[in-house]
Order: structure tokens, then C-alpha cells, then sequence
């Protein structure tokens, strides 16, 4: 696993017999995109870059490819997630260049207190450390167990905002390596085991028992906002990777059956002021699980996930973490 330099994509592209490419890329790659857009072209492949903001591989810009003329995709940023393409891809991950194994040998104290066989799981930024992170942890007399997850996932011990599969393992508790709350939130409210997150960045360690019960309250607040609902908006995505219309479906069917308005709607970049005018009273989103965890504040409706949907109907008792499985 390393780091696919532009002369690698160019080596590619000429395999491939491409003239002319779109690349997407991430907020936080654009330079990069701009830089390898000028290195094509000085190689004699004309480039396009899309300006779009794109968040995750589950948003591959393979249809604006086709419709720009373009001969393939280079999508910065993100792994390879298994999605029928219009165009052939190309799947550059950014690895972040920080050591991890640091930011472990300080926590050591608090890892052990996960107990001794522990699940290892990381995203694609560190993805390709987690083995010498397994090493260390071994060596300090851990049993680690690195999930494969799903089809979704490129990589053993990868999770994804909305898929925490390869840390459901048969482990006393989970340790997560990288920045950021919502995915070890995700972890520990997918799993139910004790969940550590060390940032390999700040060299810290966070327990997600309490950050996980703090966003089930507000979650089931957004639950109690939505008791009232006669007339709800369901909304599917037209993202490639988050297109669950069967889910949405389901979730129109179920509302319809409890005697409430449910329409189904299709969106690509969901958020609220296009919405503004329908008239709903709340909404579901059927789509990336980041979207009503991440966004609700700047929603002037309750907005919900399919689990709380059921929760809502009383068709559930406990909390579950949205997922999108492979
Ligand atoms: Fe990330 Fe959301 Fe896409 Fe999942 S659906 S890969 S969490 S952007």
C-alpha cells in the first residue's frame, strides 16, 4: 500500500488509452488536484476538474465524467468502494504522513483498560500504519483482531462515517486510530463495547462511552421533535454510493402503514434551504448517516435516520447507529 504518484495515474491513463480525464478531489486536495490537472496536461492528457465539493468515494463524479467526454476519473482523496462506473476510475487515497505507533506507546495505560483482545480499526488515512500498529500492540502482549468488514471497505480494520463492520469482531473492546468524534462514535454505538480513540495528531486518548450517550440525547430529542409529525419528506440520494432507494422505500411504506404522509424524495446534495417550500413537518434522510448526525442544527424541521424512524413508530426500543453495509 503507498501513495499513487501523478506518474503512476499518467502510466494508467496512457494504459487505458485516455485523452482526456476529470478529477474530482476533496476539499482538502485541491492544490493537489490543480497540480496533477497541469502535470497531465504538460504529458499531453487534457484534464478537467470538477468543482464540486465531494465528501466521500460513495460520490464518484462518473456521470459528469461521461457528460464532459472524459475517457476516465481520477477521484482524489478516498479508497476504492466496489460501484458499478460509467467510466473506468482511478482511486488515489491521501495517507496522512503521521507516525501512529507514538500516540499508542503513550496511551498504553488506557488501551489496557480495553482489556487484552481488542479489535484494531482505523480509516483509509492511517489504513496503511495499522499494521505496525498491530505489531506494537502485540508485542505489549495484546491479542488484536483486525475485521474484514463488508464490500463496502477497501481495506481490512477500515471503517467508513457509515459503516463500522470491520470492528464487529469478537473482542473485549474496540480501539480506534485517527481524528475526528463521529466515527469512534460510530464504532461504539455500533459495536456496544467500550470504544478508545487515540489521535495519532494530538497524541490523545478519548473514551467514547460519554460522547456516544451524548449524541443518543440529542438524537432521541430530535425523536421527541418529531412525535408530532403528520407529513413527512424521505430523502433518497442519487450519489451513487449512497442510493438506497429500496431503504427509502421501506421507510415510505412503513410511515404510510402508521397513518402519516410520506413522500419520497430524490436529491443529490441534501440539505435544507432546497427543501425550503415543501411542506413537511419532518424529514428522513435515506442516505450518508453524516447528514442528520452531523447537519440537524441547520435543519428548521426534525430531521431523522430509518432506525429513528422505527423508534418513532415504535417499532424499536434501543438506539441504532445508521448504517450503509456492503
Ligand atoms: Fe462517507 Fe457518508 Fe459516503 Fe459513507 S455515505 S463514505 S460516511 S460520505
Amino acid at each position: 500500500m503507498h501513495e499513487v504518484s501523478s506518474g503512476e495515474i499518467l502510466k494508467i491513463l496512457r494504459e487505458l488509452g485516455a485523452e482526456r480525464v476529470l478529477i474530482q478531489t476533496p476539499e482538502g486536495l485541491k492544490g493537489e488536484a490543480q497540480a496533477l490537472a497541469d502535470f497531465l496536461e504538460e504529458n499531453g492528457v487534457e484534464a478537467i476538474i470538477s468543482g464540486d465539493i465531494n465528501y466521500g468515494a460513495c460520490d464518484p463524479a462518473d456521470r459528469e465524467a461521461k457528460l464532459l467526454g472524459c475517457d476516465a476519473l481520477i477521484h482524489l482523496g478516498h479508497s476504492y468502494m466496489r460501484l458499478h462506473l460509467e467510466v473506468p476510475t482511478i482511486f488515489v487515497p491521501a495517507f496522512a504522513a503521521v507516525d501512529v505507533v507514538p500516540s499508542l506507546e503513550r496511551n498504553l495505560g488506557e488501551i489496557r483498560r480495553l482489556g487484552r483482545r481488542i479489535a484494531l480499526v482505523t480509516t483509509a488515512q492511517h489504513i496503511h500504519q495499522l499494521d505496525r500498529a498491530r505489531k506494537f500492540l502485540e508485542k505489549n502482549g495484546f491479542d488484536v483482531l483486525v475485521g474484514h468488514g463488508d464490500s463496502r471497505v477497501s481495506w481490512p480494520g477500515q471503517v467508513l462515517g457509515c459503516n463500522f463492520a470491520a470492528a464487529k469482531v469478537d473482542a473485549e473492546g474496540v480501539l480506534f486510530i485517527g481524528a475526528g468524534y463521529f466515527h469512534p462514535i460510530g464504532v461504539a454505538l455500533a459495536t456496544r463495547k467500550p470504544t478508545l480513540a487515540v489521535n495519532p495528531y494530538s497524541g490523545d486518548a478519548i473514551w467514547m462511552d460519554n460522547e456516544a450517550e451524548r449524541l443518543i440525547r440529542r438524537r432521541w430529542a430530535q425523536i421527541a421533535k418529531a412525535m408530532d409529525a403528520e407529513r413527512f419528506g424521505v430523502i433518497t440520494s442519487t450519489k451513487k454510493g449512497q442510493l438506497r432507494l429500496a431503504e427509502a422505500k421501506r421507510v415510505v411504506r412503513l410511515l404510510r402503514e402508521h397513518g402519516k404522509y410520506a413522500r419520497l424524495i430524490a436529491m443529490n446534495h441534501i440539505s435544507y434551504p432546497a427543501l425550503e417550500g415543501f411542506d413537511f413537518d419532518a424529514y428522513v434522510i435515506v442516505a450518508c448517516p453524516r447528514v442528520p448526525i452531523d447537519d440537524y442544527e441547520n435543519w428548521r424541521r426534525p430531521v431523522l435516520t430509518p432506525p429513528e424512524v422505527e423508534i418513532l413508530l415504535g417499532l424499536r426500543e434501543d438506539y441504532e447507529f445508521d448504517e450503509i453495509l456492503g
